[in-house]
């Protein structure tokens, strides 16, 4: 008998498209109540490429649902000093919401002092210490964008969480360890038995084959192969990696930190990569965005 694929996909584009139509409509009902549109500015440093399209894609983001956005530039040679100072303006700007500072920032300044220089009030990525304090203890506040994307993209898809056990590899401060604290909460999705598996891990694949949902933040192109993946289970990339592609015009294409081709037939649901966490990312900055602009 062939073997043939069943699984589904979390697609990320089509779970933000729905979730972004409702943005836009409370967005014109926030604007109308208070004279001006929600509105996010991006800082970006420097000139990394990759950088530069990700900013340019939030910004694109906050137009297509009636946000105002600034895009604030600023060249390598930026002193610390000089960032905290736009910082702290940006923090007493009546007119802005929310901000960003994208990371990573040139090496001479510290992401430490400016995340924490962000005012909790306006940290619509969910990166400064009080946001991720209040996510710990369940209270309203920011939560970060990538693992709260993954959230909803879950949700999207109506995949049952309660009681499965996930498996959550990477530990940063952005995406591994929120991600993981989020799954085990008491709210569905959520309820999970987690284990966070990071570089110290022994046995990798012996722990990624026990995963109902496996969720990848490893920061390594194609790295998780079907041999690491149990049957019928929730694959969900965060991963992305430009490689070199020759049979493409652009010379490269996207991967993931799942080798795709490999994995998804084992899979129920798999996210691709592009198209799975990435809108829904920037999805979330919106949401925060918009609890920002609707607070009293
Ligand atoms: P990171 O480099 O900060 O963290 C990687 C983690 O992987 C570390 O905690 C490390 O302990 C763990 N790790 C490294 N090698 C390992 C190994 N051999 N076995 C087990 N664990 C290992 O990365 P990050 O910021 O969390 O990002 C992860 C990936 O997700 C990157 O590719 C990044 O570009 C991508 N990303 C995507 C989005 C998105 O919106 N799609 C957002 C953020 C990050």
């Amino acid at each position: 008998m062939s073997n043939v694929a069943t699984y589904q996909l979390l697609d990320g584009k089509q779970c933000s498209e729905a979730v972004r139509a409702d943005i836009a409509s409370q967005a014109a009902v926030v604007t109308a109540q208070r004279g001006r549109a929600p509105h996010l500015a991006a800082v970006l440093v420097g000139n990394d490429g990759a950088s530069r399209t990700y900013v340019e894609s939030k910004v694109r983001a906050c137009q297509s649902v009636g946000f105002r956005s600034s895009l604030i530039e600023l060249p390598t040679s930026t002193t610390e000093a000089e960032l905290l100072d736009l910082i702290s303006s940006l923090n007493r700007d009546p007119e802005l919401d929310g901000f960003i500072v994208q990371l990573p920032l040139p090496k001479h300044i510290s992401e430490e002092k400016v995340t924490l220089a962000i005012d909790p009030r306006k940290d619509v990525d969910g990166f400064h210490p009080e946001s991720l304090g209040r996510m710990v203890l369940g209270l309203p506040g920011f939560l970060p964008a990538t693992p709260a994307g993954i959230v909803e993209l879950l949700r999207h898809y109506g995949i049952s969480t309660a009681g499965k056990h996930c498996v959550v590899i990477g530990r940063s401060n952005i995406v591994g360890t929120p991600m993981s604290l989020l799954m085990s909460r008491n709210t569905e999705p959520g309820n999970c038995t987690v284990t966070l598996a990071h570089s110290r891990t022994k046995d990798l694949p012996a722990i990624t084959r026990q995963a109902d949902i496996l969720i990848v933040a490893i920061g390594k192109p194609e790295f998780v192969t079907a041999d690491m993946v149990k049957d019928g289970a929730v694959v969900v990339d965060v991963g992305i990696h430009r490689i070199t592609d020759t049979t493409k015009k652009s010379g490269f294409r996207l991967v993931g930190d799942v080798h795709f081709d490999d994995v998804a037939a084992k899979c129920s649901w798999i996210s691709p990569v592009p198209g799975g966490v990435g809108p829904m990312t920037i999805t979330s900055l919106l949401l925060n965005t918009l609890k920002a602009a609707e607070r009293p």
